[in-house]
């Protein structure tokens, strides 16, 4: 009850603080302190404030100036896109709903105090903490990789921005008849078609300015873990002779200074631009609070609310978690669990009932050129009796063939998720 009295004070704070359209910082109600403004983070704190009429008190820890969108992100290494394309400041968040954007890192989580410390020295109290901080890579995997300076020269550009702009610059440097080497970790990894999408966007490149070079795709994996037919086709007609896949290939380690990568059973590749890939897991900080409980990688969630299993109040999102079933780790997937972590959330702290039936969708484009797309979707249901999410049957699909109107389509997929996350 409690609960509920300050959310109708906040909600009239939040009503008499309205500037032209956008609220201002409600400064009373429950606290919810979310890490990482990401897919997931981002679109949680502006849902909780907004259905919550601003009632929420919520603070956004995100170290990023901007949010930098890793989908389209292959396009700027491409040549189509620029990687200002992808980037969208964070101002409406405090501008339009009234969120605390705390330009920070946390550092430690104390879920007995309900407290985050961040890196700058103070401390966040919180009534829920949301924890999206995405993926961190397991570099103890590659021990090449963690000498000096490894990891300026061999890029990942698994998280879009300064590596992005990077792995494009070392294209560009590459001479006609080079070999863009890529290496796929085992999955589940971040965007599982993610990596062929890469391989169509460089080999789309080198067709058109570097003819006489090649792209060699490294899967750890057996096969092509998504749109496998599609992605096959693009590389057998559109690009024919210019990509070459391999799966069964898992990196074990890297030569930087001899552009090597070495193989669990295969001979070493050569290259003369290297993108390996790693595994990864939870982000560091959500490995470092105890919360990835599966095989200290991923965190396991109820998925009606989000709530980790193992902490109280806290809850873990986006590409962290232990996915359900036929979930991807997907930036769409990211922003619905942003959605159903807020409605929980702001019934959570207003006593009021938990949705018992979440359903929400996944939709990934993949450019096979830099107009040409094609996706795959699927529906997800909340079963009760296996307790998680499960791909509704019949539902989604994947496209025919790749088409130019679905490069509108996916283009358009873009602005709106956006405007989504972060309007
Ligand atoms: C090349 C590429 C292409 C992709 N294409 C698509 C696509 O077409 N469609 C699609 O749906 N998905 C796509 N994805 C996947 C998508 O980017 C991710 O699934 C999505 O970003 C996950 O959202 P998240 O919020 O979990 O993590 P992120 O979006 O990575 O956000 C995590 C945030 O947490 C912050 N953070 C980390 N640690 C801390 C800390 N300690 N304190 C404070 N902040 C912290 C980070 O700075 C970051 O901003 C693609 C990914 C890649 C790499």
């Amino acid at each position: 009850m409690q609960r509920r009295h300050f959310l109708q004070t906040g909600s009239a704070l939040g009503a008499l603080g309205l500037v032209s359209g956008c609220a201002t910082l409600g400064g009373q109600g429950p606290k919810v302190v979310v890490i990482g403004g990401g897919y997931a983070g981002a679109t949680a704190a502006k849902y909780i404030r907004m259905w919550s009429n601003q009632g929420i008190q919520v603070s956004l820890v995100e170290p990023s100036a901007n949010f930098i969108s890793c989908p389209i992100s292959n396009l700027v290494i491409g040549g189509s896109k620029k990687i200002e394309d992808v980037t969208t400041p964070y101002d409406n968040l405090v501008k339009c709903h009234g969120v605390q954007l705390v330009r920070d890192r946390v550092v430690s989580v104390d879920s007995d105090k309900r407290l985050v410390k961040l890196a700058g020295g103070a401390e966040l109290a919180y009534d829920r903490l949301i924890v999206s901080p995405g993926v961190d890579f397991m570099w103890e995997t590659l021990p090449g990789m963690n000498r000096p300076g490894a990891q300026d020269q061999v890029l990942h550009a698994w998280k879009a921005g300064a590596q992005t702009v990077a792995l494009r610059q070392q294209l560009e440097a590459m001479p006609d008849g080079g070999v863009f080497a890529m290496s796929i970790p085992l999955a589940p990894y971040r965007c599982p078609p993610g990596p062929y999408e890469r391989a169509c966007q460089v080999a789309d490149y080198f067709s058109k300015a570097k003819p006489k070079s090649k792209v060699l795709i490294l899967d750890a994996n057996d096969d092509v873990t998504s749109k496998g037919p599609l992605f096959k086709k693009a590389w057998a007609e559109r690009y024919k002779g210019m990509v070459e896949y391999r799966g069964k290939h898992n990196v074990t380690d890297v030569d930087v200074a001899g552009k090597t990568l070495k193989f669990e059973f295969n001979d070493d590749v050569k290259a003369n631009v290297l993108n390996v890939i790693p595994s990864m897991r939870a982000g560091d900080i959500a490995v470092k609070s105890g919360l990835a409980t599966a095989n200290k990688r991923w965190c396991e969630v109820d998925f009606l609310t989000f709530e980790s299993k193992v902490a109280k109040n806290v809850h873990v999102l986006g590409d962290s978690i232990q996915i359900a079933p036929g979930m991807p780790k997907s930036g769409h997937m990211a922003n619905q669990h942003g959605k159903t972590c807020a409605a929980a959330v702001v019934a959570l702290l207003t006593d009021q009932p938990v949705n018992t039936l979440p359903i929400y969708n996944n939709t990934c484009y993949s450019f096979v050129s830099a107009e040409e797309v094609v996706h795959v979707a699927s529906v997800h249901r909340y079963d009760a009796a296996q307790k998680t999410m499960l791909t509704v049957p019949g539902s989604g699909g994947v496209s025919a063939a790749a088409n130019a109107l679905e490069g509108h389509y996916a283009l358009a997929w873009a602005r709106n998720i956006w405007a989504d996350t972060l309007a």
